[in-house]
C-alpha cells in the first residue's frame, strides 16, 4: 500500500483527503491518504520520519509552507522560487518539495493569453506567489500545448505594497506595484484575486471592474464560496471567469502524480467539484 498525507496545524478542515481518496478510489490504487496535525514544534521531526513512516510524501499545509523548506535534502527550482513548498515527497530516503500551487495556477490559466495587456494580481501572500511564479514561466496547460513566452506585464497590488514589491523581486519578475484601492487599468487581460477577501468569513473584496476591457478574464483563487461577489460581477458584464477549484484540484492532480506514480483521473472532474462544492465541504479545502 502506498500512503500519503496532509500536515498542517490546524489541519481538520483540509479537504485534500477527500480529493486523492476520491481519484485512489477510481483508479483502484491501494493506497491511503491522512490528516495528521503538526504543532509547528514538532515539524522537523514530522517531516524527517517520513522515510522511515514509509510514505510516499505530505502536502504542506498552513502554517508550514514556509518553515518546511528549511528540513528538506532538495526544492525544486519553481518552488525555491516561490519561498514556499506545498509538496514533500520521499524520493530514495530523501525529502524533496515542490510547490504544486504554481502547476495549479498554470493549470487553471491555460489558454488564457496575457500577451496583449496586464495581468494584474492582488495580494502578496503565499498563494500571490505562486501565481506571479506561474505568470512568469509562462502559462503550459494540460490541453493547451506550450504557450510559454506569452508574457504580459503584471501589475501587484496589495494592502502594503511593500510586500508586493518583495514578491517582485523575490521572484524575478518585472512588474509595477500598488496599493489594493488602485483603479484597474485599461488593459487588464487577466485580473487575478490572490488575497483571502471575498472568502467566508473574511471582509468583501471591494473592486471596481469597470475599467475591464469585455476580453478580459477573471481568476479568484477563493473558492468557499464558489462563486464569489467577484466572479459574479464579472460573469454579470460578460467576462470570462476562473473559480478556484480549478486551481485547488490542479495542484492536488500535480501532487497525486509524484506520491502515486499515476496521473489523476481527471475525467472525473465534475464529480469531484460536486463533492468539493457539497455543504459539508463548505470549509478552507487547503
Ligand atoms: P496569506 O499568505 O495569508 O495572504 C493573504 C493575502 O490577503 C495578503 O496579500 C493580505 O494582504 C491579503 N489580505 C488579508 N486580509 C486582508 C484585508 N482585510 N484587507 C486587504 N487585504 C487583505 O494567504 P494565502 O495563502 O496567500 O491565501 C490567499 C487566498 O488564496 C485565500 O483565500 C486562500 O484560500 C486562497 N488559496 C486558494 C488556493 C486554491 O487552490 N484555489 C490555494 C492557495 C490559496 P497583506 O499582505 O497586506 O496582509
Amino acid at each position: 500500500m502506498r500512503s500519503a498525507g496532509v500536515i498542517g496545524w490546524p489541519v481538520a478542515h483540509s479537504r485534500s483527503p477527500l480529493i486523492h481518496r476520491f481519484w485512489l478510489a477510481k483508479l483502484g490504487i491501494d493506497g491511503d491518504y491522512g490528516r495528521f496535525p503538526v504543532h509547528p514544534d514538532g515539524l522537523r521531526d514530522a517531516l524527517r520520519a517520513l522515510p522511515a513512516l514509509g510514505l510516499a510524501g505530505v502536502n504542506v499545509t498552513v502554517p508550514h509552507k514556509v518553515a518546511a523548506l528549511a528540513h528538506l535534502d532538495r526544492v525544486d527550482p519553481a518552488a525555491a522560487r516561490v519561498g514556499a513548498v506545498n509538496t514533500v515527497v520521499v524520493a530514495d530516503g530523501a525529502l524533496v518539495g515542490h510547490n504544486t500551487d504554481v502547476d495549479g495556477v498554470i493549470e487553471a490559466l491555460a489558454g488564457i493569453d496575457r500577451s496583449a495587456g496586464r495581468t494584474v494580481v492582488l495580494g502578496a501572500g503565499g498563494a500571490a506567489r505562486a501565481v506571479v511564479a506561474a505568470v512568469h514561466q509562462g502559462v503550459r496547460g494540460r490541453d493547451a500545448g506550450d504557450v510559454r513566452g506569452r508574457r504580459g506585464e503584471v501589475l501587484v497590488l496589495n494592502r502594503d505594497p511593500t510586500r508586493g514589491a518583495a514578491v517582485l523581486a523575490d521572484l524575478g519578475t518585472a512588474g509595477t506595484t500598488g496599493p489594493l484601492d488602485t483603479p484597474l487599468p485599461a488593459d487588464t487581460v487577466l485580473l487575478v484575486n490572490a488575497t483571502s477577501l471575498g472568502m467566508t468569513g473574511a471582509p468583501p473584496l471591494a473592486i471596481d471592474l469597470t475599467p475591464l476591457p469585455p476580453t478580459a478574464t477573471v481568476f479568484d483563487l477563493v473558492y468557499a464560496p464558489l462563486e464569489t461577489p467577484l466572479l459574479a460581477t464579472a460573469r454579470a458584464r460578460g467576462l470570462r471567469t476562473v473559480d478556484g477549484l480549478a486551481m485547488l484540484i490542479g495542484q492536488a492532480a500535480a501532487a497525486f502524480a509524484r506520491f502515486y506514480g499515476a496521473a489523476a483521473p481527471r475525467e472525473h472532474d465534475a464529480e469531484l467539484r460536486a463533492l468539493l462544492v457539497a455543504p459539508t465541504s463548505t470549509k478552507p479545502l487547503v
